[in-house]
């Protein structure tokens, strides 16, 4: 196998996070030699241009979270990046309503984890809903969040793509790569980079275990499915979301709009066996189902979230009328459209601490000699890319470079 191309970084995975560090990297050290490589036939064919193109606030996450760290300043440069590509951003905010005392009590957290992360926020009193979405309801109060926006993740990969080529990147398509260790030195067989960035989305922590790493996780995939339909059936201005779980890593399911002029309920978070098994017949892998297998049992063990719950309550939502019942919770006239169209389902793949038994809530970022892992880079991931991407290129994580 000849050992060309030849850089000084070879980044694996060409989605938002690769793309990310890579012009970064080449912004702050334009003579470094950059190449990007990816399994796929284009740039963002996984979570980057699968995802629901939610530019988040940043007020879900814990203070002491790179989540919190990087998603509000995210929210900010990835709308200078849409602005300067004339990529649409719908300026649309977003409220969050709740459905009992118990949701409105934890309201509160939710808005002061907002307040400390600075995140423009304001909590309301359900007489302003109206104001913020009329065709909300919610239990008592309700929190308006005025800088969550929608974009487009394809348009946004694509514009990236540009920009790494603009400050001198390589990009190759159609390899999928895996990782060796010898003599101390990572490589990729087939490559010859000195340094190694790997930034596979849910295929890092695979890769990561090829040189004996992220041996304390395991990787469950969760099928979030979206059904849509025409805004003039249902005229929501706002995206709209519960009060999420405090124990569960996702949001629960939810209104978004897309810029084509759609309302769009999901996601379902319906565990399943294979990374990129976009659908429930096909995309199966062996591996995959023994990592599944391992989360399972460490969730059951660690009884932090409880799978028979989880799969007791989102199951049903596969048929359309349990999901439209569920969002019926947050906007009532979700029930008088009688066709919602389903959307091609996304995939969250999330890292489960096999040691405690919780899903990791936090992107992981771990070094090894001449290598750096992005392991669980799951939402806010695509609107924190920026910021984070920057980080990892500064001298803090790459110190070796
Ligand atoms: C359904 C869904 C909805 C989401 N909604 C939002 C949202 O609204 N807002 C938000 O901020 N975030 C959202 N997210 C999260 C966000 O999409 C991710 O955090 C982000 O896209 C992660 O980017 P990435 O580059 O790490 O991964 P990816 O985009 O998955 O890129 C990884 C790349 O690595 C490549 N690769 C993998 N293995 C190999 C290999 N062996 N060799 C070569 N290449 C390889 C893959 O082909 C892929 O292109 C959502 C995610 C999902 C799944």
């Amino acid at each position: 196998m000849s050992s060309e191309p030849k850089s000084d970084v070879l980044i694996i995975g060409a989605g938002i996070v690769g793309l990310s560090i890579g012009i970064a990297l080449l912004q702050a050290r334009p003579s470094l030699k950059i190449h990007i490589i990816d399994k796929e036939s284009g740039p963002g064919h996984h979570a980057s241009g699968r995802n629901s193109g939610v530019l988040h606030a940043g007020f879900y996450y814990s203070p002491d979270s790179l989540k919190a760290k990087f998603c509000r300043e995210g929210n900010l440069e990835l709308r200078k990046l849409c602005a300067k590509n004339k990529i649409s951003v719908l300026e649309c905010g977003k409220v969050v309503v709740t459905r009992s005392a118990e949701e409105d009590a934890r309201l509160d957290l939710l808005y002061s984890r907002g307040i400390t992360n600075g995140v423009d926020l304001e909590i309301h009193h359900a007489n302003n809903l109206e104001r913020h979405e009329p065709l909300a309801k919610t239990y008592n109060r309700y929190l308006w969040s005025p800088k969550t926006a929608i974009s487009d993740p394809r348009a946004v990969t694509n514009a990236m793509v540009r920009d790494f080529e603009e400050v001198g990147g390589g990009i190759s398509y159609g390899a999928k790569v895996r990782l060796s260790e010898s003599a101390g030195e990572v490589s990729v067989k087939g490559f010859n980079a000195r340094y190694v960035i790997n930034s596979a989305g849910a295929q890092s922590d695979r890769l990561a275990r090829g040189l004996g790493m992220a041996k304390e996780y395991a990787m469950v995939p969760f099928m979030g499915i979206y059904r849509t339909a025409d805004s003039n059936k249902l005229p929501l201005t706002r995206l709209v979301y519960p009060v999420p779980h405090p124990m569960n890593p996702f949001l629960g399911v939810h209104f978004t709009l897309t810029l084509d002029g759609k309302v769009k309920i999901g996601p379902t978070a319906i565990p399943i066996l294979g990374r990129e098994q976009y659908s429930l017949t096909s995309g199966w892998s062996l591996s995959d189902m023994g990592q599944a297998l391992l989360a399972t049992r460490a969730l059951m063990r660690g009884q932090a979230h409880s799978l028979g719950e989880i799969l007791k309550s989102e199951l049903p939502k596969l048929k359309q009328s349990s999901l439209v019942r569920e969002s019926a919770t947050l906007v009532p006239r979700a029930r008088e459209i009688k066709e919602w169209k389903k959307k091609p389902p996304g995939i969250r793949s999330q890292l489960v601490n096999i040691q405690s038994g919780r899903l990791e809530q936090d992107f992981i970022v771990e070094n090894y000699r001449n290598s750096t892992h992005i392991l669980n880079a799951v939402s806010p991931g695509w609107t924190s890319a920026i910021p984070f991407g920057r980080w990892v290129a500064s001298e803090k994580v790459l110190p070796n470079l």
